[in-house]
Parts: structure tokens; C-alpha cells; sequence
């Protein structure tokens, strides 16, 4: 409304100078078109300078008004013309506003730098301009499986999920059965990420990430447990860092199975702020297999360390310290002091493998992660003595732990959860449409009502935007990328979405979901979901601090550069590296809110954008929101500066916009690369008008409490000058997208793509599919007997059984069809059936996991955590 009334009054305006002043009002406007085209091309300032000397000129030679104000004009262009002058520049702005700059910078170390500058900026860099160039997205070469990989998951992928019996695993073992261990340590399951020169079978990220998605259709225990070892741990660790010593000992020995890894970080006191940590490795002297040597003594204690009660080899973490500086001595090249704190000795954070017999460790205790019982438990370490060879990378390497751990978080956290999730969102669409379809309340199928279609769009919008993020992100990782950002934007946003794809399946079973026992194939992913929430980053922790807060240094096309010239110890170089980049920023601000402003005028129709088809109008609103979103940035980092970090929620909600831009272009690259079915479109629409849609809300909830408010209503003028104009999907796109899944089409097979839904006896994903493929023919049977059967009377049983009977008697169906419903109504209330249990049956089978130990029976107030703390 106000957007309305605001662009009124600037046609009137500009209509009544026209009439007032004709002349004078057309030169403005001349000078003011020119400005927005130059601004809005991003052109350089020597542009703009040559083209308004030209304007001025012109206007001095033929314009009215008096020669005092041209003069005024002329002297203001001459300053523009100054700010072309580099030296004179850098001495009267640059150098006074550096050293400022330079004053307000917070200290930064060696290892806090590392980590902020670990992986690559990709298409969450171009986002950030404002002006994203999608030949660079577009260009990516499709992610694609080779046969290899094709056929490992048709055939030990396939028949993994044959063996898994989930309710078997969660509630009577508390545990995968032996033969599932085996089969997944000698097929290679472990081994994904390995080389093949070690035996492994060096998968790409995308099929890695599909073995996830498949196994994770099936179990969460088993996808969750094969993860671990193919994500942030042991192998990934020694991959990049470990020596060739390390990587040929381990590394086959991990391929084969014949070693279980666990990776231990985080303990009691350290969380979320894992740097924290305050287990400790002190550089001293002891013995080793009989000899003195100078080695590490370790004091640690963790928890939640998947795998740790099975594992054989634990990678931890620690703090190390060299009090003495023997390890200088030993290698004297390495291990440079950078160190957070200023302890000379404090070398940082520390990575090591410690084989699982060394003496002084306890592990083997379990926790029990909410009915979803993979192996995960405490490990504690007393005066553990081991040699420096057991750093991760050797004694060199010492102190880089945490560099080492946030570049490889930047390709793992792409994958083992946003793949685990996806898995578990694509079977959920899967059998909630199947469901959705067979079952029938009212005399109709429940997937008829309004209220439950709308719930399947949901679920079928969110699970495609899970998949294209999922699958583009891998295969940038297979071109090459470490994209971080992107990792923190799809560790939180495809774990909530699978949140809302797990709550929307449970809502649409009704009571089919909420009974556990075998027939319930959801309530075990269900009760998963907060485990994906929690772990790899909490996602309140991701949502609040990780993605912008990195996104901002690491994506802003000058941010980290103007910090690095502020920072640099070559005070020359950095003032000019720092002017280069001061004003860049400004020319690029200036041209952001131009940008915003003229593309929130026209809706962005006339952004010239590489697709000409259906999808045109979703590429131009992601050009128009990452404007928006790059010009909020730069305000709000100019204003509010460092205090932005400690204002969570305006932090969030501008990562909120990052990512839907995000999401929306990874949509929009996955259409493109299955080569735009016509018939998906539906999911498309819904898909990114979902995510636009997000975009404006935060975006507009940013300004509702941006603290500076005559700022903010600035800043409204420039993002949203006609108001909010973007729509979420309608209803009736719904309709269309819930009917994509709720019959058996080309687009339900594409969605959910890589889950196990063969048809046999144990697969309830096959068998729902068999039903619904089934529905079609039951379906017409069903209305003729109600039609000529039930409503003239002829037919007067209230179940399907007898009105099949019935029907039959009065031919109004024939035997082949009643024998065809028949079969059609039997394997619906097989699959409709819940579970029950003879009173006392519960609980009995779940042996030693439900067993409560003797120390879970104290009081809690009484418990000690044996928590180490010091060097
Ligand atoms: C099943 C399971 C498996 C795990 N596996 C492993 C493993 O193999 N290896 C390993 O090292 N660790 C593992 N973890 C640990 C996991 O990474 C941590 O649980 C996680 O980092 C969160 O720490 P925390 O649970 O102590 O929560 P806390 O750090 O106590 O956080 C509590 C809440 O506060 C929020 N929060 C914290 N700081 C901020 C902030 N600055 N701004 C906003 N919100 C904030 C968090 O988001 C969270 O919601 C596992 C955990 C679980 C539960």
C-alpha cells in the first residue's frame, strides 16, 4: 500500500515538473536516467565521470538556469573527477579510513583465519553481488553416476536394504545384526571416500551421496552408521592431511573394514563451541612399546562419538601444549605458533588417531540416541602416552586441527546429512502419496480433500528442493568445489525441510504412524529428525551465527578483501589494496540499491536472465532478491558493524534470504540438468514460489527490526518500493503438484529417485506403490457399485467385502472385477493394519539396550562427568 502511494507520488512529481519547468524537468530526468543505467551496468567511475562531463556540457551549452548554479554543478563534477586521481584519493580518504578500519577490526589468529577462509566461495559468491552471472551455475557439468557406481547400487546397495529388518535393529537388538556389520564392512560401504590405490572405491559425491539417500530410505540406524566413517573422520582426515606412512597403513585397513573409525570432538563442556574444548595433549617424555621417547600425553573425555563403542581407531581432538618445546626440537620446520591464546606453548588444536587398545582409554559405554540405536557413546582418555607420529599429518601438522577439520566439514557437511534427509523425505513423499491415495474416508480417497493435497504439495515442494540442493552441491564438489557456506545452508535448511516432509507424512498416516512396531515404516525417521537437527551444527547455532555470519567475510565480493589489506604487515601494498577495495565496495553498494530499487519497480521484467521458458520469471526474481539482499548487507554492515553478530536474528533472517536464493537456483540448475520435463513444472513453480516468497518475508521481516528505523524505512523504498508483491503458491498449484504423486507418473519416479521401493513381501514402500498403481482400476469398480448399487439400495452391506458380494449377486459387477477388488481391498487393509502386542510383549525383546545399567540408576545431582580440565 504504501509502495502504491509512494510510486504515485513519484509519477506525479515527476509529471508536475515536467509541466512546470518542461525543460528543466526533462534534463533531471536525463541526469537521473543516465545515473541508473550506469549504476544499475555497474559501470566504473571513470564512466560515470566521461558521461556526466558529456551530460554537462550539454546542458551548460543549450540548458537554462542561472551560470552560478552550472558552476556549482561543474565544481561537483569536479570532485568526481578527483575521486579518478589514485594517490591524491588514497591520501585524503583511503589512508585516514584504513586506519579506523584497522582500529575497529576484532584480532583474529592464524587458526581463526584458516578456518573462516577454509573451503571455496561458488554460486553463494555470486549471490552475494547482486548481479549473479548464471552462466557459471548453468555451465556446471550435470551430476552424473557411472557405471560403476550405477551398478554398486543396484546390486550391494539393493541388496543391503534386502537384509535390513528396521524394527528388528531399533527395538529388538538395539543393534544392526551381525551379517549387516559384515556385509557393509567387506562390500566397500565404509570405503566410499577411499582411494582406489588403497583399496577403496573412491566414489564421486554424488553417488556417495545417492548410497546414502537409498540406504537412508530404509533405515536411518544403518545409513546413519555408514555415514559416519565416509564423512568428517579418520579416512577424510588422512586423505588430505595424513602422511603416506599413515594413509598406507590405515587406509587399506579402513577400505577392507578390518578398522573401525569414530572421530571424537566433541566432550561435557565443549558443544556447539567445539573450539572450546579443553582436552589436553602435552608434548613430554614417556614410554613407548619399551622405548623412551618424546611423544603426547592425552587427558580427554567425549561424548555422542558415533561409532566409538565399535570403533578401533578414534580420531580426537585435544589441545596440545609444548611446555617445554620439544617439539620444536623434533621438528623444527613445523607446527608454526600461531595460537589463540597467548601461552608460548599453546600450540592449538590438535587431530590424532589412536588405535582403540592404547592404555589409559575407556570406551565401549553406550548412549541411546532416541530409538534410533546406531553405536554412539562416551570415550575418556587418562595420561593415554602416544607418539607425535600419531598427529594426523605428523608433528608438522600439530595445531592445525582446526583448519583441518572446518575445510573438510565445508564438503561433508554437503552430504551425509542433507543425503540422509533427502532419503528419508523422498520415501516419506513415496508412501504419503501412495497412502494418501488408497486410503478412503468420507467415500473418497483422502488424497481428494483440499486440506490433505495441500499438506502432499508441501511435502513434494520441499523434498524436490532437498533433492536439486543435495544433487547440484555434490556434483560442484565433484567439479572441484569446498563450497562452506553452501555446506551450513543445506546442514540446516534440508534437515528443517526434512523436519516438515517427516511431521506432513506422520499427519497424513494419521493413527497408521503413530503405532510403532514392523508395519510402521515412518516413526522411526520421524524420531530421527532431531538427531539430522543437532549434530554437525545445531541448527539454531548454523541458522543464527554460521551462515551469514562466514557467508558475510567469505562471499561479500570485498569484505574479506578490505580486512586482509587492512591487515596486511606491508603497509604500502595493503593502502592500496585496501583503496582498490574501498571503492569497489562503494561503486558496488550504490549500484546494489539502484538495482533494488529498479528491479522492485518493474518486478525484474526486464532482467535479461539465460531462460526464455516457464522458469524465466523465477530466474529474474533470484537476480532481484540478491540485490535486494546484497544492498541490505552493506547497510547493515556499515551500521551496525560488528554488533550485527551479536544481533542473531537479523543475522538469521538475511541468512534465510542467502539460502532461499540459494535453493531457488539450485532448483532451477536440477530442472535444467534432468532436461526441463514438461510435466514437472508443477513442483518447479511451487518450489521457487515457496522459496521467493521466503525471501521477501525475511527480507521484510529484517526491516521490521532493523534497530535504526528511519533506516530502515530507507531502506524499505529501495527493496520493496511497491510493497510486497510476491505471492506463495496458491492453492491450486497444489492441487496440481499433490496429483503428481498421488498417481503413478513419470515426475513421483523422478522425486524420489535412488530409495529402495522394490516390490517384495517385506518393502512397504513396494507394496504401496503396487497398491496405487492398482487404484486406478479399483477405483471406477468402486464408484459403479456405489452409484447403481449403494444409493438405489441394491446394495446395503457398510464394508467393501459385502458390497463386492452384493454387487456381484445383483450384477452390477462382473467375477473377474470382483475378483480384482477383492485382491485390491485385501492388500489395502494389509498395508492400512498397525501393530499390536500381547500385554508385557513390549519392552522384553529389546534386550541389553534397554537393560539399564547400575550407574543409570543414580541420582543425576549425584553423577560426575569425569571431565578434565588444564595442561
Ligand atoms: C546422536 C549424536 C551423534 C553425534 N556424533 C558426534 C561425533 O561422532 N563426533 C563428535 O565429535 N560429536 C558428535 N556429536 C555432537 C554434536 O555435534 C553436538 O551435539 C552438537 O555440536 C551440539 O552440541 P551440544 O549437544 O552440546 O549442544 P549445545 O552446544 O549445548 O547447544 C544447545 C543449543 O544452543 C544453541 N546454541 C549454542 N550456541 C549458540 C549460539 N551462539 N547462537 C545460537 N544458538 C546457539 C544450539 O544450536 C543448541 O540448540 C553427536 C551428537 C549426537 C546427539
Amino acid at each position: 500500500m504504501l509502495g502504491a502511494l509512494l510510486t504515485l507520488l513519484v509519477i506525479g512529481a515527476v509529471a508536475y515538473a515536467l509541466a512546470v519547468a518542461p525543460i528543466g524537468g526533462v534534463i533531471a530526468l536525463v541526469f537521473v536516467a543516465a545515473f541508473l543505467v550506469l549504476a544499475y551496468r555497474r559501470l566504473s567511475l571513470l564512466a560515470y565521470s566521461v558521461a556526466f562531463t558529456v551530460l554537462l556540457a550539454a546542458y551548460t551549452a543549450a540548458g537554462p538556469g542561472p551560470w552560478a548554479w552550472k558552476g556549482v554543478l561543474w565544481a561537483l563534477l569536479a570532485l568526481v573527477w578527483a575521486l579518478n586521481i589514485r594517490p591524491l584519493r588514497k591520501a585524503l580518504i583511503s589512508r585516514p579510513f584504513m586506519r579506523t578500519y584497522r582500529r575497529l577490526l576484532p584480532s583474529m589468529s592464524t587458526t581463526e583465519r584458516e578456518a573462516l577462509e577454509a573451503g571455496t566461495v561458488w554460486w553463494d559468491g555470486e549471490l552475494f553481488t547482486g548481479a549473479p552471472r548464471w552462466d557459471r551455475l548453468l555451465a556446471a557439468r550435470p551430476p552424473r553416476l557411472s557405471a560403476e557406481e550405477q551398478a554398486f547400487l543396484d546390486g550391494p546397495c539393493e541388496e543391503l536394504c534386502r537384509m535390513i529388518d528396521d524394527w528388528d535393529i531399533t527395538h529388538r537388538r538395539g543393534d544392526m545384526p551381525a551379517e549387516v556389520w559384515e556385509y557393509l564392512r567387506t562390500r566397500g560401504f565404509f570405503a566410499m571416500i577411499i582411494p582406489k590405490r588403497y583399496g577403496g572405491l573412491e566414489f564421486s559425491a554424488y553417488a556417495h551421496s545417492c548410497v546414502l539417500a537409498k540406504i537412508a530410505s530404509r533405515s536411518t540406524t544403518v545409513s546413519s552408521t555408514v555415514a559416519v566413517p565416509n564423512s568428517l573422520g579418520p579416512a577424510e582426515l588422512l586423505n588430505h592431511y595424513g602422511t603416506e606412512e599413515q594413509k598406507s597403513h590405515y587406509l587399506p585397513r579402513l577400505a577392507r573394514g578390518e578398522e573401525i573409525p569414530c572421530f571424537a570432538l566433541t566432550g561435557p563442556r565443549a558443544g556447539s563451541d567445539a573450539a572450546s574444548i579443553p582436552d589436553t595433549g602435552i608434548v613430554c617424555r614417556g614410554t613407548w612399546q619399551g622405548r623412551e621417547i618424546v611423544g603426547i600425553r592425552l587427558n580427554f573425555s567425549k561424548r555422542y562419538i558415533t561409532l566409538a563403542p565399535v570403533a578401533t581407531v578414534i580420531g580426537l581432538a585435544f589441545r596440545l601444549f609444548d611446555p617445554d618445546g620439544l617439539l620444536r626440537r623434533e621438528a623444527p620446520a613445523g607446527a608454526p605458533s600461531d595460537r589463540a591464546s597467548r601461552d608460548p606453548g599453546d600450540i592449538g588444536i590438535t587431530c590424532a588417531l589412536i588405535p582403540r587398545g592404547t592404555a589409559g582409554i575407556s570406551v565401549g559405554r553406550r548412549h541411546f540416541p532416541l530409538n534410533i540405536p546406531f553405536q554412539n557413546g562416551p570415550i575418556q582418555g587418562k595420561d593415554v602416552f602416544v607418539p607425535l607420529d600419531f598427529i594426523i599429518g605428523g608433528p608438522r601438522t600439530a595445531g592445525q586441527g582446526w583448519r583441518m577439520l572446518v575445510e573438510q566439514l565445508s564438503v561433508g557437511r554437503c552430504i551425509s546429512l542433507p543425503s540422509n534427509a533427502t532419503g528419508g523425505a523422498k520415501a516419506a513423499v513415496w508412501a504419503t502419496g501412495a497412502y494418501a491415495r488408497i486410503r478412503r474416508q468420507f467415500s473418497a480417497s483422502i488424497s481428494r480433500f483440499e486440506g490433505v493435497q495441500s499438506i502432499l504439495a508441501r511435502m513434494v515442494g520441499l523434498t524436490y528442493i532437498m533433492d536439486a540442493a543435495r544433487s547440484v552441491t555434490a556434483g560442484a564438489i565433484d567439479g572441484g568445489e569446498k563450497p562452506s557456506v553452501p555446506s551450513a545452508m543445506l546442514k540446516y535448511h534440508v534437515t528443517e525441510m526434512g523436519r516438515q516432509v517427516a511431521n506432513d507424512a506422520m499427519d497424513v498416516h494419521g493413527g497408521k504412524a503413530i503405532c510403532i512396531g514392523p508395519r510402521n515404516y515412518l516413526a522411526r525417521g520421524y524420531e530421527s529428525v532431531p538427531i539430522a537437527i543437532t549434530v554437525e551444527g545445531a541448527n539454531v547455532l548454523t541458522r543464527s551465527l554460521i551462515i551469514f555470519g562466514q557467508g558475510a567475510v567469505r562471499c561479500h565480493p570485498y569484505v574479506l578483501r578490505e580486512m586482509n589489506a587492512a591487515r596486511n604487515p606491508d603497509r604500502r601494498r595493503g593502502l592500496d589494496e585496501f583503496d582498490a577495495a574501498l571503492f569497489g565496495h562503494m561503486g558496488f553498494a550504490i549500484s546494489n540499491a539502484v538495482r533494488s530499487l529498479v528491479m522492485g519497480l518493474t518486478l525484474a521484467r526486464f532482467e535479461s536472465v539465460p531462460d526464455r521458458g516457464a522458469t524465466r520469471r523465477y530466474y529474474q526474481h533470484v537476480v532481484r532478491f540478491s540485490a535486494s539482499f546484497a544492498f541490505a548487507v552493506d547497510v547493515a554492515m556499515l551500521t551496525l558493524g560488528g554488533y550485527l553478530k551479536k544481533k542473531e536474528s537479523l543475522s538469521a533472517r538475511l541468512g534465510d534470504v542467502l539460502s532461499s536464493l540459494y535453493l531457488a537456483s539450485m532448483v532451477l540448475k536440477h530442472y535444467n540438468d534432468e532436461d526441463q520435463p514438461p510435466d514437472d513444472l508443477p513442483i518447479i513453480e511451487w518450489a521457487c514460489r515457496h522459496l521467493l516468497y521466503q525471501a521477501q518475508e525475511q527480507l521484510h521481516g529484517f526491516l521490521r527490526n532493523f534497530p535504526n528505523r528511519p533506516l530502515a524505512a530507507l531502506m524499505r523504498l529501495f527493496i520493496v518500493p511497491r510493497g510486497l508483491t510476491y505471492f506463495a503458491p496458491s492453492d491450486r498449484l497444489g492441487r496440481r503438484v499433490a496429483e503428481l504423486v498421488t498417481s503413478a507418473t513419470g515426475s513421483r519416479e523422478r522425486l524420489c529417485r535412488f530409495i529402495y521401493s522394490t516390490l517384495e513381501p517385506t518393502n512397504p514402500l513396494g507394496l504401496l506403490h503396487e497398491a496405487l498403481t492398482l487404484a486406478p482400476m479399483a477405483e471406477p469398480i468402486e464408484q459403479r457399485i456405489r452409484v447403481e448399487g449403494v444409493r438405489p439400495g441394491r446394495v446395503t452391506a457398510l464394508d467393501l467385502p459385502g458390497r463386492i458380494e452384493q454387487a456381484l449377486a445383483a450384477g452390477i459387477i462382473s467375477e473377474p472385477e470382483a475378483a480384482r477388488l477383492r485382491d485390491y481391498d485385501r492388500k489395502v487393509m494389509e498395508l492400512v493394519r498397525v501393530d499390536d502386542f500381547a500385554p508385557g510383549e513390549l519392552g522384553v525383546g529389546a534386550g541389553e539396550l534397554h537393560r539399564p545399567a547400575p550407574a543409570d540408576r543414580e541420582p543425576i545431582h549425584a553423577v560426575v562427568e569425569p571431565d578434565r580440565v588444564g595442561p
